[in-house]
């Protein structure tokens, strides 16, 4: 029997959008950003004007008026899904969260689709990295 299958995946996204919510920490490398101007068929200067901004001398991606990320949809979730940034994409096979148990118990008060009925020893053998 798979682990999906066994119901015991470590990690299962419920599609919440709460990890969309909140000012900043959504970061992008200058490869990032023109893979994702690509795939909206932008250039990269104008995705840096329409939904990036600067924090602490990086780019970062903006948040909208319900401070919600900018390219959070409440019915289609991630509008760059395909592209998502790595910050978005590695969650929640955070290095913090594969060293130190207790962050990782903390993070699954944060995100529903950490699977607490997982030991922290399973969490890291799914790791994808
Ligand atoms: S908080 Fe967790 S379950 Fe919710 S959308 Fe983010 S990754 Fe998925
Ligand atoms: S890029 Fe996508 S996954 Fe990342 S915070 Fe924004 S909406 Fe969420």
């Amino acid at each position: 029997m798979t682990l999906e299958r066994a119901g015991t995946k470590a990690f299962d996204c419920k599609r919440c959008g709460t990890c969309c919510y909140g000012e900043g920490g959504i970061f992008l490398d200058p490869e990032e950003r023109d893979t994702i101007a690509a795939f909206l068929r932008i250039t990269p200067r104008e995705l840096q004007a329409r939904y990036c901004e600067q924090r602490n001398g990086r780019l970062s991606v903006k948040t909208g008026r319900d401070n919600y990320c900018i390219f959070y949809h409440r019915e289609r979730q991630c509008l760059i899904h395909e592209v998502k940034p790595r910050v978005c994409s590695l969650w929640p096979f955070y290095p913090a969260l594969l060293k130190d148990p207790d962050a990782w118990l903390l993070a699954q008060d944060a995100c529903p689709g950490i699977n607490s009925r997982v030991s922290h020893e399973e969490f890291k053998r799914q790791s994808p990295k």
